[in-house]
């Protein structure tokens, strides 16, 4: 099976011009298989470049100039591959011969009189412009140049000439903008932006391709958000349960702390919407930390007690395995039978989850997307759970199979987002927030220190590993091959580590281009205190707990968003003893500043919202906290209020004839319903 895709790819992308065997290895480096990939793989941000008098020209440094066109091009063939054509342009007044290779193709668009740019290096003494490139949407002061992600063996420019050569191949995109819609907001044709995302030629134009490319991306999500609303709405009865109350606090006060306010009424929230005839519908929002997974177990206690099985997916594999573990130890005291499905897991082993699951011994069931594939067929499942950590995973909220009954559903999220956003986003879920942090909880000691510093943060590094505790580190890069960014990465800061500890200090890395496997093991071992010093991409971003980490540590902050360096900070200051967290930067960005001022998750991300204006737009990507390519819900959430309007107007005209007259649309309610 995986051949035949494999075939089918690399037949794909062969098709284009310049792609070898190499290259598509390459590129599958950036998970890009197929032409279409290509088309739509967004530069993360731009360099603008600015157009300069010739007289200004330093000799042979690559500059842009513009210049009318002053003489007829003459093309001369030197070799089969190779052709030059020569002509003459008048800039700002003075005449100068232009040379450029294998662009014969722009001579009908070389009109005398016409206005062009070039891009090249001038020779002073010969008075000849060397072109390597012509640009004929004219730009009168700069040039704006796309950057993108990437990897060994992909070089910028090569990246830009094959996405270029994409654009020639006459392949089919699917649009999920309904064409009514794009009329409405006259928006241009889908490839049409796309191109001009890669190439833009002046702002304006840049600014309305996103604009098209960020609504459809909220459109599509929207879509799925409306549509499940939708379909919750047609079937809204619930299980109408019956359970005493007293045996759930019997249960809590089996904890060995106390509940917070917040966590004890969104337990009551919890119990009164299972007890009540309407089904569940809830999201808990909450701080890293605060809480969540607690109150969650609780409801699956309640569960419990009226007779279901309740599941509990969470977005990667470590996180299900920690769930698994810390699940199983609040219910160590009753006799609940609880089972772990991951991917990785024998298939002897799964077969035999699949087994009891079916025949009702199992009570809860923890995993990843695992839930969801073909084997699991749940006996009576009641509660699903779907921890999405921050992220907007609509693509997870799938129907499990069960014997027909219609579960309560909750969602757990450490997006703390304001509330009228959240309301926006999630549509008409019913929401309970909790604020309060567990009790004995201190604030997290933050600092944002330039490099040159960075000697202070390895000595407080030392003496904290000296207390016995332990340490991440984040970078936002696993390794930089080619040295063409200046960002820190993993594997040399780990070198770096290593020399500055005189390997005394046990420093590991990981991150997610290892093997499963591989990762496991590092996380074992740092779980169990033998690695000190963990440095990792943004991975461990995904919910990890280990309470005897007390400091965090991310360099190149400034390319984090608020959301995900508080997700970050959260990895520590989870028990009592004072944790820190270090901001290794050298640029002064001001949202950095948020995180030395506050440790409140709904007042940072109110800040956030606050911080990305416009000026953003065509900054540098934040990674990590977001589903989207190019659409940001902060900085473009007035974008997604309106699409949330479009999609379900256009859900309610169209779900009658079952959205005949869309079949993208079609495919995308196929993929709701029957995921893996
Ligand atoms: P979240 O899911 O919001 O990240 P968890 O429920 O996993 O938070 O709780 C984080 C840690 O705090 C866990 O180790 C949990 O046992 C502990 N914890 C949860 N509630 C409390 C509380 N009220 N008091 C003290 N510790 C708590
Ligand atoms: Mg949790």
């Amino acid at each position: 099976m995986y051949d035949i895709i494999k075939l089918v790819i690399v037949m794909d992308l062969n098709l284009v011009k310049g792609v070898g065997e190499k290259a598509i290895e390459y590129l599958s480096n950036l998970n890009l298989y197929t032409i279409n990939d290509l088309l739509f793989y967004y530069p993360y941000r731009y360099n603008f470049i600015k157009v300069i008098p010739l007289l200004e020209a330093p000799d042979d440094v690559t500059v842009t100039i513009k210049g009318i066109v002053d003489t007829e091009p003459r093309v001369s063939y030197i070799n089969k591959s190779l052709n030059k054509m020569v002509f003459r342009i008048n800039t700002d007044g003075y005449l100068v011969n232009v040379t450029i290779f294998n662009r014969s193709f722009y001579k009908s668009n070389l009109k005398l009189g016409r206005m062009i740019n070039l891009i090249g290096k001038y020779n002073r003494q010969k008075n000849t412009f060397t072109a390597s490139d012509i640009k004929f949407e004219i730009i009168r002061d700069f040039k704006i140049e796309p950057v993108y992600h990437l990897v060994k063996g992909i070089k910028s420019k090569g990246l830009s000439k094959l996405i270029n050569e994409c654009f020639n191949m006459n392949v089919e995109v699917e649009d999920y903008i309904p064409k009514y819609i794009v009329d409405k907001y006259k928006f241009m044709n889908k490839l049409e932006a796309a191109y001009n995302i890669h190439f833009p030629s002046n702002i304006d134009i840049l600014k309305k391709a996103r604009l098209r490319a960020i609504y459809e991306e909220f459109f599509i999500f929207m879509f799925k958000m409306n549509y499940l609303k939708h379909q919750y709405d047609l079937d809204n009865v619930g299980l109408g349960r019956e359970v005493d109350r007293l045996k759930v606090d019997e249960f809590i006060n089996t904890l060995p702390f106390k509940l917070t306010k917040d966590q004890l009424e969104s337990v009551n929230d919890i119990y009164n919407d299972l007890l009540s005839p309407k089904r569940m519908n809830r999201l808990i929002l909450g701080d890293v930390g605060s809480g969540k997974t607690c109150v969650a177990s609780i409801g699956m206690y309640i569960n419990y007690l009226s007779g279901y099985q309740s599941s509990l997916m969470a977005p990667t594999e470590i996180l299900a395995r920690q769930h698994y573990d810390s699940i199983s130890s609040m219910f160590k005291n009753t006799n609940i039978k609880i089972a772990l499905l991951v991917g990785s897991m024998k298939k002897s082993e799964k077969n035999k989850v699949y087994q009891e699951l079916k025949e009702g011994q199992i009570d809860i069931l923890i995993g990843t997307h695992a839930l969801i594939s073909e084997g699991v067929i749940f006996n009576n499942l009641g509660l699903v759970i779907t921890d999405e950590q921050h992220r907007f995973g609509v693509n997870q909220r799938s129907n499990l199979q069960n014997k027909g009954i219609k579960s309560d559903v909750l969602y757990l999220s450490a997006t703390p987002i304001p509330r009228t956003y959240a309301l926006t986003i999630y549509g008409d879920m019913d929401t309970s927030i909790i604020k309060t942090k567990p009790n004995g909880r201190k604030d997290i000691i933050t600092k944002i220190v330039k490099e040159k510093d960075l000697k202070d943060v390895l000595f407080h590094m030392v003496e904290e590993i000296k207390l016995g505790h332990q340490i991440y580190v984040v970078a936002p890069l696993i390794e930089d091959e080619d040295g063409e960014s200046n960002l820190n990465d993993v594997v040399k800061l780990k070198e770096k580590f290593d020399t500055a500890f005189n390997n005394k200090i046990r420093v590991e890395i990981l991150h997610g281009k290892m093997k499963n496997a591989d990762k496991d093991v590092i996380m074992e071992e740092y779980k169990n205190g033998d690695i000190k010093v963990l440095i990792s991409t943004t991975v461990i971003e995904v919910g990890v707990d280990v309470k005897n980490s007390t400091m965090m540590v991310i360099f190149n902050a400034e390319r984090f968003g608020l959301a995900t360096l508080h997700q970050l900070r959260g990895r520590v200051g989870r028990n009592d003893v004072q944790s820190y967290c270090y901001l290794i930067s050298n640029l002064n960005v001001e949202r950095l500043k948020v995180m030395e001022e506050s440790n409140d998750g709904f007042y940072i991300s109110e800040k956030d919202f606050e911080l990305r204006g416009e000026g953003d737009l065509f900054g540098t990507r934040q990674s990590g906290d977001m589903v989207f390519k190019l659409a940001d819900i902060r900085r473009d959430f007035k974008i997604l209020v309106q699409c949330k309007k479009d999609s379900d107007e256009f859900i309610k005209t169209n779900l009658v004839n079952n959205f005949n007259d869309y079949p993208q649309f079609k495919n995308i309610i196929k993929e709701l319903e029957f995921i893996d």
